[in-house]
């Protein structure tokens, strides 16, 4: 599989404001898909693109602009994040989050929050308290609480096509890797007008996961980093596959230790040190340069520059029926 460059590479050397890319996970739908389900895909995908671009157009700090996207993913059921989060297999929903400011190089992170609304507020939360940068379970719940973040009951998340999707996982006894029957993530990257990147990444993991299971989402280096001068990074697909190869921090140690460009790092992490079907990323370097590339049959992205471009996509080469790609 190619790599799946949001743009062409003559922008390269275009001084650009601004940058934005945002993923609703590695395991797309099939090219099979009814052609309303595509829409639903597509405009949820351009509804949240469109909130960055008026965002950045208007001067927002990138962490702000993350955490406002990821929220909103998180507020979308299509979307394995927040409400139509997966399902754990004893049918409960356990919630992973992070987010990481690339000017400042903190971040926060939650994993297994079963009442908080959204987990990305709280894992935003956790780094603006600048004291533990890691809360989990009872007590990344209770800390929600303190902060007086939205808290909901465990069935607010639930859905009942993430439910088909346990039962069909707990048929064939497996934790399910493929979105349409089981995986998903969101995630957001961003450079902003005064040049900082910002990275956040929120999921309900993988379904029919067991509980107290944790992913790459919310582990820094793995799912998610950004460190202003280098990359902003949102990973999404196998977490343990992410975790092992610490993708997010190794793409940005390749950047800063042996000079290589994004493009070339991000392809080679997820095109050559990946196994097919692991999932992949979205990343924006210092220059506002975006890549998207994945090795799973899809992933739903989009993306948008100051420049003008945009693009918004689920499968690599395109359906044969042009606009619904
Ligand atoms: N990476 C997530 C996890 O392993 C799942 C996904 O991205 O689909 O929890």
């Amino acid at each position: 599989m190619e790599l799946k460059t949001a743009f062409p590479r003559s922008h390269e050397h275009r001084e650009l404001e601004w940058a934005c890319a945002i993923h609703g996970g590695a395991g797309a739908i099939p090219r099979t898909a009814s052609e309303e389900t595509v829409k639903q895909y597509r405009e949820g995908l351009s509804g949240i693109l469109a909130d960055g671009i008026e965002m950045l157009s208007a001067g927002a700090a990138a962490i702000e602009v993350v955490e406002a996207l990821v929220i909103a993913f998180e507020e979308n059921e299509l979307f394995n994040a927040g409400r139509g989060a997966v399902y754990t297999s004893d049918a409960r929903h356990e919630l992973d989050a992070a987010i990481m400011d690339g000017l400042t190089g903190r971040s926060g992170s939650v994993a297994g929050v079963r009442r908080v609304r959204n987990p990305v507020r709280l894992a935003r939360a956790v780094l603006d308290s600048n004291d533990h940068m890691f809360y989990a379970g009872e007590g990344a719940d209770r800390f929600a609480e303190a902060r007086g973040l939205e808290r909901v009951e465990n069935r607010y998340f639930d859905t009942a096509h993430r439910y088909r999707a346990l039962c069909e996982a707990q048929g064939q006894n497996t934790v399910l890797l493929d979105h349409d029957q089981g995986y998903g993530t969101v995630g957001a990257v961003v450079r902003d007008r005064a040049g900082n990147l910002a990275a956040a990444t929120s999921t309900g993991g993988m379904t029919n996961k067991a509980p107290g299971r944790v992913g790459d989402t919310p582990l820094i280096g793995a799912g998610t980093y950004a460190a202003n001068g280098l990359a902003a990074v949102s990973a999404t697909g196998r977490g343990e596959a992410f975790m092992r190869h610490m993708v997010a921090y190794d793409l940005c140690a390749r950047m800063r230790y042996c000079g290589t460009a994004l493009e070339d790092a991000a392809h080679d992490i997820v095109m050559s040190e990946m196994e097919a079907g692991d999932g992949g990323i979205i990343a924006v370097d210092h220059a506002g340069t975006i890549v998207m590339p994945f090795n799973s049959p899809g992933m739903y992205r989009a993306a948008a520059d100051s420049s003008g471009n945009s693009v918004v996509a689920i499968w690599d080469p395109p359906r044969p029926t042009s606009d619904t790609q």
